[in-house]
């Protein structure tokens, strides 16, 4: 009792210096947050190329920062685009491409075409974006984001990308254009084009371009090449398998482990799913195996227990 009423009685004591110090974390929050946001902190040197080409190879590749700017950070739009955002929002999803890819997303950016508010997030859940692989990390990223377009489960508006590409590459650019709309009411121009390599299912990043309408680009302009990339793996961006690294770099070696193996769906699985229990006799492996070999003969983590 007695050493409780202590311990009590120094927090007290200390209220005053701790609320400064309460108060000093806060402020250096406030300021990282901030220079986060506007990309002045960044593991790598921000890079910029003159103008977007389509042709990955002509890209800088990544070097630590998630996005390169693109024509200074000035957006390109063409005057029938622009001429068409003066008369008011729009949002245009294009079709996907033979491949089954999303090709890219426009819209007029307002309050219009926000999630109103109390207006939930439905579920995603059900599209499968090119390259979609379940228990390996991907995120379904949307092209529009849902904050600015309010789109669910609409497949040409969703692409398989990393955590990092979502979090640490559109989103400050995202914000930039949530916050201008809710302090002016003013609409923005914004175009989101994923770019591949080839035929490759996984988008090596994504082209992003946005120019606030009724003050001419003085409000919101930027031009941005964001990188579909995430620093501790290496993605095969043809089939959409990502595999770990160690501190090293060098790939993660996990230990033997038993999986259930289905031979059909080729799909693994812990012991203790209850996907492993529906498995046929016929199509059902039990194995002592390391998970990265399992991905390297093809098989693909179970969506459910995600070995
Ligand atoms: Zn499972």
């Amino acid at each position: 009792m007695k050493k409780k009423y202590r311990a009590k009685k120094r927090i007290r004591s200390s209220a005053g210096p701790l609320l400064v110090a309460v108060l000093l974390l806060l402020a250096v929050g406030i300021i990282f947050n901030f220079e986060r946001i506007t990309g002045l902190i960044n593991a790598g040197k921000v890079e910029d190329i003159s103008a977007f080409s389509a042709d990955v190879g002509a890209l800088p590749d990544y070097s630590g920062s998630p996005y390169c700017t693109v024509n200074g950070n000035k957006a390109q739009f063409d005057s029938v685009l622009i001429d068409k955002a003066r008369k008011g929002s729009f949002e245009d999803y294009s079709s996907l491409d033979k491949h089954g890819r999303c090709v890219g997303a426009t819209i007029c950016a307002s309050r219009e075409t926000m999630p109103g508010e109390g207006v939930s997030r439905g579920d995603i859940s059900s599209v499968h974006p090119s390259g979609w692989k379940s228990g390996m990390g991907w995120e379904r990223c949307h092209l529009i984001a849902w904050s600015i377009g309010a789109e669910d489960a609409n497949d040409c508006n969703l692409i398989t990308g990393t955590h990092y590409l979502n979090v640490e590459g559109m989103l400050p650019f995202e914000q930039k254009i949530t916050s201008y709309i809710n302090q002016t009411d003013n609409h923005v121009l914004y175009q989101v084009t994923p770019i591949y390599d080839g035929k490759n299912l996984i988008a090596s990043g994504v082209h992003m371009q946005a120019w606030s309408v009724e003050d001419k680009g003085r409000g919101v302009n930027f031009n941005v090449y964001c990188y579909n990339v995430s620093p501790s793996v290496t993605i095969d961006y043809k089939t959409g398998v990502v595999v770990e690294l160690d501190s090293e770099g060098k790939p993660m070696q996990y230990e033997e482990r038993n999986y259930i193996l289905n031979t059909n769906s080729h799909k693994f699985h812990y012991p203790s799913c209850k996907g492993a229990a529906d498995i046929s006799a016929h199509n059902r492996k039990e194995v002592k195996a390391r998970r990265n070999d399992l991905i390297a003969q093809g098989y693909e983590p179970c969506g459910i227990c995600e070995p």
